[in-house]
């Protein structure tokens, strides 16, 4: 039996050919999916590689926001606190929340604040690129705090103002140097000049010959000129050891010393300071060994005998005891002088510090004294105080730690 299968093989060679197209077409997709596939991959990671270096970049600012020195905000044009950095809050005693509910206004002190408000808006409107003022902020607790602040705005792509930038740099230790600094130089110039115009007048009026003829009178103008010589020579000297001692540039020659030699040493240079004023100095010396600086020592100990002595009236006692308390020895200086007010026992022992405005004339002194006595007391590790009853004497203690 012969079958005619002609058109079956012909389906089958269509089939079979459409079979291949089909293959040829699905081999040739696959191979664009996979290109697409491999693109979308490189696409991926860019991405992810922007946005790691994006994250890289944030990190990097936060840290120098977070870590910087100097105080750091960014400031609404409401003038609202919108960051602060911790240096910022560290400074006004404030915590980030806390700050963050504050305005500009509130941190600024009073006397400053109208002054910076204007600079604000002159940033606002262009007149100037930046601000850098040195102003007073108001720490948490109410005290003025110096500061040089820097602002300058940020714009938007428009021009628009956006906020404020600003960096707020600590300098109320400097500042507060500057006006110890000028003041001292004010009282230095006032004490200096009043002994030179004493003498400069004396002298004038010898050089004029208006005492030529009453040699009596000539002599007590040259007394005047030397007695207010001696004043300025203490005074200079004074000033100058004060100064080489507070910054610490008169070394200590410490060495080992017996208390009761040293406080002979005081009292025999004053011997005769206490003989004209009838005062006599009882002595409960003891000997313990220290180790100090014996001449500092024996200038703090002549500087309280001779204060006690000026200040007592005549044939009044003075008392000089020291103590062993264990790890330190305590001298105790007492008279029965006029005693000293209640608010000025702190303060006699700062710079030019007297109870009487009178006393540096009438008594000779110069008012450095006792910040002398304290700044040698604290550079050997140990204090000095007063206590005192007015009308009826005052105790000077001074301790030195035994080592
Ligand atoms: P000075 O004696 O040279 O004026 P000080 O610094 O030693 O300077 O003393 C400062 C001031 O303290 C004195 O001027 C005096 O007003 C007061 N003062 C010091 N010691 C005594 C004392 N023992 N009794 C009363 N006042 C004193």
């Amino acid at each position: 039996m012969i079958r005619d299968i002609s058109d079956r093989k012909r389906t089958e060679e269509t089939l079979k050919q459409s079979n291949q197209q089909l293959e040829t077409r699905v081999i040739q997709r696959t191979s664009e999916l996979s290109q697409a596939n491999t693109q979308l991959q490189l696409e991926l990671s860019d991405r992810k590689r922007a946005q790691f270096a994006l994250l890289q970049s944030e990190e990097l600012f936060r840290n120098a926001f977070t870590f910087a020195v100097n105080g750091l905000a960014l400031v609404g044009l409401d003038r609202h606190f919108l960051r602060v950095n911790p240096a910022l809050c560290g400074l006004l005693g404030y915590t980030e929340t806390e700050l963050l509910g504050l305005t500009l206004d509130e941190v600024t002190d009073e006397t400053d604040r109208e002054t910076y408000r204007n600079n604000l808006n002159r940033l606002i409107l262009g007149e100037v690129q930046s601000i850098q003022t040195e102003r007073r902020y108001l720490h948490k607790l109410g005290y003025p705090l110096w500061v040089m602040g820097s602002t300058s705005l940020v714009r938007g792509f428009q021009g628009e103002p956006l906020y404020f930038v600003s960096q707020i740099q600590d300098i109320n230790e400097h500042r507060i140097a500057e006006q110890v600094k000028s003041d001292f130089i004010s009282i230095v110039s006032h004490e200096l000049r009043t002994p030179l115009a004493s003498i400069r007048g004396s002298l004038g009026l010898l050089a004029a010959g208006a005492l030529d003829t009453n040699p009596e009178s000539s002599r007590q103008m040259l007394r005047i000129a030397a007695i207010e010589s001696d004043r300025l020579v203490r005074l200079v000297n004074d000033i100058l050891s004060l100064d080489r001692l507070e910054a610490r540039k008169l070394p200590l020659e410490k060495q080992q010393c017996n208390v009761a030699d040293l406080i002979q040493q005081a009292t025999r240079s004053l011997q005769s300071l206490a003989e004209e004023n009838n005062i006599a100095i009882t002595l409960i010396p003891n000997t313990i060994e220290i180790w100090a600086d014996p001449d500092r020592i024996v200038q703090v100990l002549i500087n309280l005998l001779s204060n006690a002595i000026k200040f007592s009236p005549p044939k009044s006692p003075i008392t000089l005891k020291v103590q062993n308390l264990g790890g330190q020895i305590i001298f105790q200086i007492q008279d029965r002088g006029r005693g000293i007010p209640a608010n000025k026992r702190e303060a006699i022992f700062g710079r030019f510090q007297q109870v009487d405005s009178s006393d540096a004339r009438q008594k000779g002194g110069t008012g450095l004294g006792l910040a002398i006595c304290r700044a040698i007391a604290q550079q050997h590790g140990g204090q000095i105080w007063v206590e005192s009853i007015e009308g009826e004497g005052s105790t000077f203690y001074f301790t030195l730690p035994i080592v």
